[in-house]
């Protein structure tokens, strides 16, 4: 616990309300940055920055580097780093999806910092908050939060930026930065606080800025192994956005989602508690946070994980360069969603991406050996050899790592990009039944599928009703996602642009949702901003216990984000409240 820390709150509030000196607070909108009327002095944010373990950070958009009047930053590191996912990580200004970086206005304008200088644009803030906190542990964040709930300032949390709703960002916001709050600790005995001395894990406790690459490292140095996210690098947060609204893996067949392998968070609320949160202390919340998203409850300071023994790992890889017919494509893809629930019932995980010109799986077995791995497939690459006139390529290979598991450079051909995305959950029951039509209408959208084998298996058999999470999880055996991308440009031929992407990405959402119906759902953190019913969508029948609990640990609303839980409260921009 933060010593005093609530005491504190109740003070600085009660004391600001007599003084009269924060009307904000009691204002339906945020204050946003350099308003007059409330945006806090240079000697509040002096007060602020005394309390905390950091400077205040300024963060600006990492092209601001090649901008001459900007006078910060390196050019030169930035254009070769500009498409890498730690390095983006590593600055407080950037986002994975550059698009959020940008802010649209309604008048047709934008403000934005292009990678293309020769546009003649100067660079502009955008969507990326202009001041913020590089917390450094759970009182700085504590101090954080108090200060803006005061203040009434809008917040954004900020971990490793990769959302692809733009939730890390936000124009004229505050932002708290959990990236470099990476401690890591290991414990064979973890008995989570509150629980009987003989439930004991082996687990490990990440701080909330730690990526990926860091915790499978940690993790294999104890000969253990995590369920975790993949990307080349290993750049997501582990203990952040990735885990809040579900976390999946291609482990996950085998030992369920992130969030079915959490044992405890830790956590700052929005009055400036540190909360132990578990099975046993907070029951409630330990249930909300599994799955209600990321922004929305409060800010994590750790996430303890219980680990798995190290097991060797078997990929194999099914690629077709080019199919010679749509009729070709049409079959393959049929057969190889025939051919998923039987991988899945032998907790296979792994990711195909294909279109009607191409294909390519790459499948992950656990703790089997390369025969039968090979046997296993053979039917599959059969199949595939005949259909395509032997034009199928297949590799076994042992594998140790999630960590550069990206079979064609998607996570790559992604980072430092425009992109938004459509997505749904593609249930088991559809896949059986229905499988030519699914492959029908997939290559029917005529845009790369990224298909996620990250569900049944372990994932089906956890009760749908035991955590926030949406239960359309649990029926589900695999996630689709389809992005689409544009090139910058100045105003009116990007808006242009921008509209037909939305266009088209509101055109895949409807085939999609036609394809799963109601409630197929989809999951929240790889999903479209145009849901019309995202409550449903994202949370399924957990919606209003998800929203109840937020109300109990977060009654002022500080934490919102696009499409999560208790946005619909809000406008667009998520700066006022409507209802
Ligand atoms: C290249 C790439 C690969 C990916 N691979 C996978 C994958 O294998 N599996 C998978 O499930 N997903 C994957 N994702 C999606 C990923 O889960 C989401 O982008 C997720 O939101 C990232 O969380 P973050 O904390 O790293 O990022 P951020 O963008 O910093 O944060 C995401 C959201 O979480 C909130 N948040 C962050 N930290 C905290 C905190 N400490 N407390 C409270 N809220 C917080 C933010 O406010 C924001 O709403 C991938 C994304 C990309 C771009």
């Amino acid at each position: 616990m933060l010593k005093g820390l609530n005491f504190i709150s109740q003070f600085i509030s009660w004391g600001s309300i007599f003084a009269g000196l924060n009307d904000s607070l009691t204002s339906q909108c945020r204050c946003l940055y350099q308003d007059p009327s409330c945006w806090p002095s240079p000697e509040d944010f002096s007060f602020l920055a005394s309390q905390l373990s950091r400077s205040l950070i300024y963060p600006v958009p990492p092209e601001s580097a090649c901008y001459p009047s900007s006078g910060s930053g390196d050019c030169t590191e930035f254009l070769l780093h500009a498409s890498d996912g730690n390095w983006r990580a590593n600055h407080p200004g950037a986002l994975q999806s550059t698009n959020f970086q940008t802010f649209d206005f309604q008048n047709g304008s934008i403000s934005a910092c292009y990678f293309n200088t020769t546009l003649g644009m100067p660079c502009a803030q955008g969507n990326v908050p202009p001041i913020g906190v590089d917390a450094r542990n759970a009182e700085d964040i504590a101090q954080s939060v108090i200060f803006a709930e005061k203040w009434n300032l809008k917040v954004v949390i900020k971990n490793s930026g990769h959302d692809f709703l733009g939730r890390s960002s936000g124009r004229n916001s505050f932002m708290i930065w959990t990236h470099n709050i990476k401690n890591i600790s290991y414990d064979e005995t973890f008995v989570p606080e509150g629980g009987p001395n003989n439930e004991s894990y082996n687990a490990l406790t990440l701080g909330a800025g730690v990526q990926w690459h860091e915790a499978y490292d940690a993790a294999k140095s104890h000969e253990r192994s995590l369920v975790g996210g993949v990307s080349r690098g290993g750049s997501v947060g582990a203990a952040g956005g990735w885990i809040l609204g579900g976390g999946h893996s291609a482990l996950s067949p085998r030992h369920g989602l992130g969030v079915d392998n959490v044992l405890q968070f830790t956590l700052v609320t929005s009055s400036g508690s540190h909360l132990t949160v578990n099975a046993y202390s907070h029951p409630d919340l330990f249930w909300a946070l599994r799955g209600g998203g990321g922004g929305t409850y409060g800010v994590l300071t750790s996430v303890t994980y219980n680990t798995q023994p190290l097991t060797p790992l078997t990929a194999v890889i099914l690629e077709v360069k080019t199919f010679s017919s749509p009729a070709i494509a049409q079959s393959v893809v049929s057969e190889f969603l025939r051919f998923h629930p039987t991988m899945a019932d032998l907790s296979w995980g792994g990711y195909a991406y294909f279109t009607s010109q191409r294909f390519i799986f790459l499948g992950i077995a656990l703790n089997t050996t390369l025969e039968d791995t090979n046997a296993i497939i053979q039917p599959l690459s059969d199949f595939i050899g005949n259909a395509t006139a032997g034009e199928v390529a297949r590799s076994t290979i042992p594998f140790d790592s999630l960590i550069d598991n990206s079979p064609d450079g998607e996570s790559e051909r992604i980072i430092g990009k425009n992109l938004e995305m459509a997505s749904r959950l593609i249930p088991r029951e559809l896949l059986e039944t229905d499988y030519e039509r699914v492959a029908e209408t997939l290559l029917g959208l005529e845009v790369l599928i990224s298909y996620h084998l990250v569900a049944g298996g372990a994932v089906s058999k956890v009760d749908p009703d035991s955590a926030g999470l949406n239960p359309a999880w649990r029926k589900a055996l695999a996630h689709i996602a389809v992005g689409s991308s544009w090139t910058e440009g100045i105003n009116a031929s990007e808006i242009h642009q921008i509209h037909q992407i939305q266009d088209k990405v509101k055109r895949h959402l409807s085939v999609l949702e036609e394809l799963v119906g109601p409630d197929g759902g989809a999951y929240f953190n790889e999903a479209s901003l145009y849901e019309k019913d995202f409550q449903r969508t994202f949370f399924g029948e957990h919606y209003a216990k998800l929203e109840a609990i937020k109300d109990q640990y977060d009654p002022a609303g500080l934490f919102v984000v696009a499409e999560g839980v208790g946005s619909e409260r809000w406008d667009e921009d998520l700066n006022c409240m409507t209802a």
